[in-house]
């Protein structure tokens, strides 16, 4: 049970998330509906997911496919709900993940493209992804370097999947300058790839609750923003 404490916290916590938002759009004179806030629930239990979706956010990003279905099985979401899988995803959990109709953040590489693609086919759907990119260069962060990305774009299967974008994440303990120098990299590899190649990719998934001023300075469409929400949440 979420008591209503919770759900009073919760929503001022995505109230002053939107009000931050809309600060940094301004702030970088961009539209207010340019960049879009994906609530990532990954730490709360699913009333607790849902109480986030009342109060107003209806992208919800989970970083594990089983908590995407098992939330899915404990409530109803409403219709209006769009899901991020912003997780590593293994090809087992491609199955019975899609039906939820996610929108992968997190592809990293072509056996796990063309998996989403023939499983898509199979269930007669297209699924719209994003490719992750190690824009940090760090060993330990998932994500594929930038050589790799224009690799994997230019091996796209025919059908099943729509790439509409990149997702990166900042390296570990990276200040707001050094985030903001990454978040730059990662447009400027966005804008060089479609020159280069012919190919739209209008979304950049980029900004956690650390930095998504930063990110939305450097031109995110997507942030990615968690903890910020739960604060005093127990
Ligand atoms: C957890 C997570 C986030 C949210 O991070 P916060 O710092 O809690 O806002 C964003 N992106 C990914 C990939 C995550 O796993």
């Amino acid at each position: 049970m979420v008591d209503q404490q919770t759900k009073d916290r919760i929503r001022q916590n995505w109230q002053s998330v939107v009000r931050d938002v809309h600060a940094a759009t301004d702030a970088a004179s961009r539209p207010a509906d340019s960049v879009h806030v994906v609530g990532v629930s990954k730490y709360v239990d699913a009333e607790t997911t849902l109480a986030l979706a009342q109060a107003g956010c209806h992208a919800l990003g989970e970083n594990r496919p089983q908590l995407l279905w098992q939330k899915n099985e404990a409530v109803t979401f409403p219709a209006d709900v769009r899901w991020h899988l912003i997780g590593h995803l293994q090809r087992n959990k491609i199955r019975r993940s899609l039906p939820l109709s996610p929108l992968i953040h997190s592809v990293d590489s072509d056996r796990l493209m063309t998996a989403i693609a023939d499983e898509s086919i199979l269930q007669r759907r297209t699924t719209t992804v994003l490719v992750e990119v190690n824009i940090s260069g760090e060993k330990a962060k998932t994500g594929l370097s930038p050589e790799a990305v224009e690799h994997l774009l230019t091996h796209l299967p025919s059908e099943g999947v729509n790439v509409v974008g990149l997702m990166a994440m900042a390296g570990w303990g990276t200040d707001q300058q050094d985030a903001r120098a990454q978040f730059a990299q990662t447009r400027s590899l966005r804008d060089d790839l479609q020159q280069r190649l012919g190919i739209s990719l209008p979304e950049l998934s980029m900004g956690m609750s650390g930095d998504f001023a930063a990110a939305i300075a450097e031109g995110a469409t997507m942030v990615r923003i968690g903890s910020r929400l739960f604060e005093g949440v127990r």
